[in-house]
């Protein structure tokens, strides 16, 4: 059954409201916030003292971030490397991790009404959600895939932070995408950029780096190393580039991390790399209903991190209650904050 549009967005209202309560009884200050951080990394037993000591109990001081060892005596600063260090609205952070943790889509203005933050605030927790939730998906990469209902899914997401990084400069401040760029066509508008493997026709969408790294490659398998050596281009702008090509269907991916164009990878038989299963066509036909429904458009420039955060919502085996707070406390997951320069190329935005 497909929800109209004003049904998503009533039913997504519905949820924030229904989970609220529960979390203003939970926490209801900053401090309470700060407690239920440090006691779940306890409980969950992720709060680790330099000299090895694992905190089983640990006090601080009002106000305090930071608890004493047992061991050594010494402090262990328990939020940093957390999605709450160095910030002064923990708690509404917490709510924006707990109403997503509860299925719901958060945004900017949301975080505004309930917690009374300005929206640049919002859009900050709500990307850094994002890095963490990319983050995740790095560090857990097998066991997500396989936990997905679509791996191809998986293989969308997580291949262009593997391949590294991104674009090392934003050339621009990227355009909006808005209802309107989404609205025309059918449901059936997204699948069309990703099986475009019989023409040789390159999108005007692709950037400089996209054409240089595509004019690299042809029928015989070339390697990573050689088009970064031939470009004289570092592997994080390569990879991002060679990403995109690849999503595009411009190229298909070898053995040894090499490259072809993807109509030489068909004559010698191979299959395509971007036919996409029923499931990552429904999840981004989802995502579109959504956009529209809720956010109506998402920065080309935060499109990977929005499409994260849409799957905590979307896939609810993998992301059951609970589970992106434990992500957002984890000190061991390492965000890759480079992902805000990365910009998707217009034909992705549009199509995903
Ligand atoms: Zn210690």
């Amino acid at each position: 059954m497909v929800l109209e549009r004003s049904d998503v967005s009533s039913v997504n209202d519905l949820l924030i409201a229904s989970c609220l309560p529960e979390f203003f009884a939970l926490v209801p200050s900053e401090e309470a916030a700060i407690d239920l951080i440090l006691q779940t990394q306890i409980e969950q037993r992720k709060l680790v003292c330099r000299c090895g000591h694992v905190f089983e109990k640990a006090t601080r001081a009002a106000y305090e971030r930071r608890v004493k060892c047992a061991e050594c005596r010494r402090h262990s600063h328990f939020t940093v490397g957390t999605l709450y260090e160095r910030v002064t609205q923990v708690r509404a952070r917490l709510g924006a991790v707990w109403l997503m943790d509860h299925g719901a889509v958060v945004t900017s203005t949301k975080l505004n009404q309930i917690f009374g933050i300005a929206t640049s605030t919002g859009l900050c927790i709500i990307n850094t959600i994002g890095l963490f939730i990319e983050s995740f998906r790095q560090t857990s990469f097998d066991e997500a895939s396989e936990g997905l209902i679509c791996p191809i899914f998986g293989e969308i997401m997580i291949k262009r932070s593997r391949i590294t990084g991104a674009y090392e400069h934003a050339a621009s401040v990227p355009e909006e995408v808005t209802v309107a760029d989404v609205e025309p066509g059918s449901s059936n508008q997204f699948s069309q950029p990703f099986t475009e493997t019989e023409s040789n026709d390159i999108s005007d969408d692709l950037g400089d780096l996209d054409r240089a790294v595509l004019a690299q490659i042809s029928a015989a398998p070339i390697s990573v190393d050689t088009i970064c050596e031939s470009l004289d281009s570092t592997a994080g702008p390569v990879g991002a580039a060679l990403t995109m090509l690849e999503l595009l269907g411009h190229i298909v991916s070898g053995p040894g991390n090499s490259f072809v164009r993807s109509n030489a990878a068909k004559v010698k038989g191979s299959s395509s790399s971007t036919d996409f299963s029923p499931q990552a066509l429904a999840f981004a036909e989802a995502a579109i209903d959504n956009i529209k429904a809720i956010r109506q458009g998402v920065s080309r420039k935060y499109l990977q991190l929005y499409l994260g955060a849409f799957w905590c919502c979307f896939d609810r085996d993998i992301w059951r209650e609970g589970m992106l707070m434990l992500v957002s406390v984890d000190a061991t997951l390492t965000p890759d904050r480079n992902l805000f320069d990365y910009e998707s190329p217009l034909i992705v935005s549009v199509a995903i």
